[in-house]
């Protein structure tokens, strides 16, 4: 794509892989406050119904039905109570500990460098513009190696406007000094990233690790990461 100058990625789970690092985090926690023992409860059942309440909650919260402090008290002590364990201090050195921890792992996309040494070497300028806590999102970029990549981060976050706000758009290319016309997205979640980019009018590759979307065919989708280049 001749105009194309610059490439705004999401980071969660389109780069950093957040299901993989999470699931690691908890593995460490669940081990830690000994839950296996304590609480009779196994730990997939316990990360299947986490994913379940947690993937429900960011939902709600990109909807802005509900804010960070919600998901912030409710997620994990959500998760015990499915499993009549009602402790809202054990759930709250999870949540806390959770943002620590997870820092810890890096585990990136398969395929993220290569795609960003390639993209690189193009000459596009690179961003990302993030969903995800602010407490977190520096640090990820940075522990995973991918800070060089990078002209400018976006965290949402941090201005309280999330991804599909087409503000959070706007600000994003304002700070990259970048036009929409010569812009494209690269993102995982289908209403935050592909409908979002979509409404304000920018170009968009939908990242579709779980084959979501097969029948639309007038818009650019990609399974793996490296499929990038068909386009770029
Ligand atoms: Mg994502």
């Amino acid at each position: 794509m001749q105009n194309i100058k610059h490439i705004f990625f999401d980071l969660d789970n389109t780069l950093w892989d957040h299901r993989k690092n999470a699931k690691l985090t908890l593995i460490k926690l669940f081990a830690k406050y000994d839950c296996a023992n304590k609480y009779q409860l196994g730990f997939e059942e316990f990360h299947v119904q986490y994913d379940i309440i947690n993937e429900e909650m960011w939902a709600k919260m990109r909807d802005e039905k509900i804010d960070k402090a919600y998901l912030r008290k409710h997620r994990f002590y959500d998760t015990f109570l499915k499993f009549g364990i009602d402790d809202f201090e054990l759930s709250q050195n999870f949540e806390n500990q959770f943002l620590d921890d997870i820092v810890e792992f890096n585990e990136l996309v398969d395929g993220s460098l290569e795609i960003l040494d390639y993209l690189t070497a193009k000459e596009y300028k690179l961003h990302i513009i993030t969903n995800g806590f602010e407490e977190v999102s520096y640090r990820k970029i940075e522990g995973s190696g991918m800070k060089n990549y990078f002209e400018t981060v976006t965290s949402a976050d941090s201005l309280n406007i999330r991804k599909p706000n087409p503000k959070i758009f706007e600000h994003a290319l304002q700070i990259a000094n970048a036009t929409k016309e010569e812009s494209i997205l690269i993102g995982d979640d289908w209403i935050a990233d592909v409908l979002g980019a979509k409404n304000f009018g920018l170009d968009v590759i939908f990242f579709d690790v779980f084959n979501d979307q097969p029948a639309l065919t007038e818009i650019k989708r990609v399974e793996k990461l490296v499929e990038i280049e068909m386009f770029l």
